[in-house]
């Protein structure tokens, strides 16, 4: 058993001063059962804990770290900015080359705006589609997650014709009556609420490959049809790119899969480990932001010299690398061990992949959405995941996350994950 005296005793501290330990619900072991463990360092592809245990990570700090922890040039751009100062509140050049940078390789963003996280960057790509078209409803899909906006704090209600209900406390069913929640992966659930909302969609947003629910994918056609229906009814297709952005390929899930949103969000990797988030899309759109148009938006510490600096570095290292031919490899690998591992050991298990996002499924059944997921057994994935943790892989713990390989993960990591779950699956 892995001893983690000093994260516990943290943990019993942290618990006095902040709710249940935790500054984000997902890092508290709820899902899986036990406490989560404290970090003092991450490098490359491991975290080391405080009780000096160290662990092959894949999370990567839930999507940032795709060029791996503590990369040396993300570490130089943060100090070499940070000496000059850490907040100006006043343009600074670092936030044109980024944007110009993200216009570049991003082919459907001909501007775009930053903000300080991903939740701010869908809502307010979601204020500017109602703001630009001067329509109120939205669409949005089971399971994909937005953030921790109001509006879009909505599971599934019993169909596309309903209105969605809140799923947190605290947010009035009133602000949720705009929001069309629908399954993903079933165009004609598209079409019905298309229908029955008739000249009021504002837009359309999804996760291009949605990772926030275990990670399953688009069937073929799927976006194009939504492209096809957004376009015909005058509405904005909204591209949540936060987790795949820079992640599936350099110009995002848009390039991968061939399609041209009109807005698209982005957090996560353009941070390179500092809180950013940003959205963008055609000019005409982005235009009608204040201080140009009517649709307010605004904040302190948005562009962040700190921030800007790092995002850069992380994008200028990924463009300028193999860094997406090797994390298909990395994952090709994985996902071919993982499955004979799973096969060897007789435990029904589906592996969704792609590029270097992943998750495995503890259920014979395809998952392609929401339900599917919900049909996997999460009790034999918690203990996996505890399995896992002893073996020195650290897992996001939860059934509903998706897993990120790094480049500074090695072949060698691979391997020794692929027989960490060989010996683990055979316990299940
Ligand atoms: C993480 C995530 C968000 C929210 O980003 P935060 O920076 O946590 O606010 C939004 N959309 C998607 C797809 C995400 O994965």
């Amino acid at each position: 058993m892995l001893v983690r005296t000093r994260s516990d005793e943290l943990f019993a501290e942290a618990l006095k001063y902040i709710p249940g330990g935790v500054n984000s619900p997902v890092r508290a072991f709820r899902a899986v059962g036990g406490q989560p463990f404290f970090v003092h360092k991450a490098e490359g592809a491991k975290v080391y804990d405080v009780d000096g245990n160290h662990y092959i990570d894949y999370v990567g700090t839930w999507g940032p770290a795709i060029l791996g922890h503590a990369h040396p040039k993300i570490i130089q751009a943060v100090r070499e900015t940070a000496v000059q100062g850490t907040s100006f509140g006043i343009p600074n050049p670092l936030e044109v080359r980024i944007a110009k940078l993200i216009c570049e390789l991003v082919e459907s963003v001909e501007k775009v705006r930053f903000c300080n996280s991903g939740t701010e960057a869908c809502m307010s790509a979601i204020r500017l589609a109602r703001g630009y078209t001067r329509r109120d409803k939205i669409i949005k899909f089971d399971g994909c997650y937005h953030g921790h906006t109001d509006s879009l704090l909505v599971k599934a209600g019993s169909g596309a014709l309903t209105f969605g209900h809140p799923d947190s406390a605290g947010v009035p069913a009133a602000f949720t009556e705009h929001t069309v929640v629908i399954p993903f992966n079933d165009p004609e659930a598209v079409k019905a609420a298309f229908a029955a909302n008739a000249g009021q969609v504002a837009g359309i947003i999804v996760e291009p490959v949605p990772g926030n629910a275990g990670v399953y994918l688009p069937e073929p056609g799927y976006f194009a049809f939504l492209r096809e229906i957004t376009a015909a009814n005058g509405s904005v297709l909204i591209f949540d790119e936060v987790m795949t952005g820079f992640r599936v390929g350099l110009g995002g899930a848009q390039e991968r899969f061939g399609i041209r949103p009109d807005l698209s969000c982005f957090g996560k990797i353009i941070g390179g480990g500092l809180p950013v988030g940003a959205f963008g899309g055609r000019a005409e759109i982005m235009d009608c932001l204040a201080p140009l148009g009517p649709v307010y938006q605004a904040g302190t510490l948005s562009g962040n010299p700190l921030a800007m600096a790092a995002g850069l570095a992380a994008l200028e290292e990924l463009r300028n690398s193999d860094a997406h031919v090797r994390l298909e490899a990395l994952g090709a690998n994985l996902e071919k061990g993982m499955k004979e591992a799973a096969r060897a050991a007789g435990v029904p298990v589906v592996f969704n992949r792609c590029g270097s996002m992943f998750c495995g499924f503890f259920t014979e059944h395809p998952v392609r959405n929401l339900a599917d997921a919900m049909r996997s057994d999460r009790e034999r994935f918690a203990r996996y995941f505890h399995g896992m943790l002893e073996q020195g892989v650290y897992l996001a713990p939860s059934q509903f996350e998706a897993g990120f390989i790094s480049t500074a993960h090695s072949e060698d990591d691979i391997e020794r994950t692929v027989a960490a779950a060989a010996l683990v699956m055979k316990a299940l």
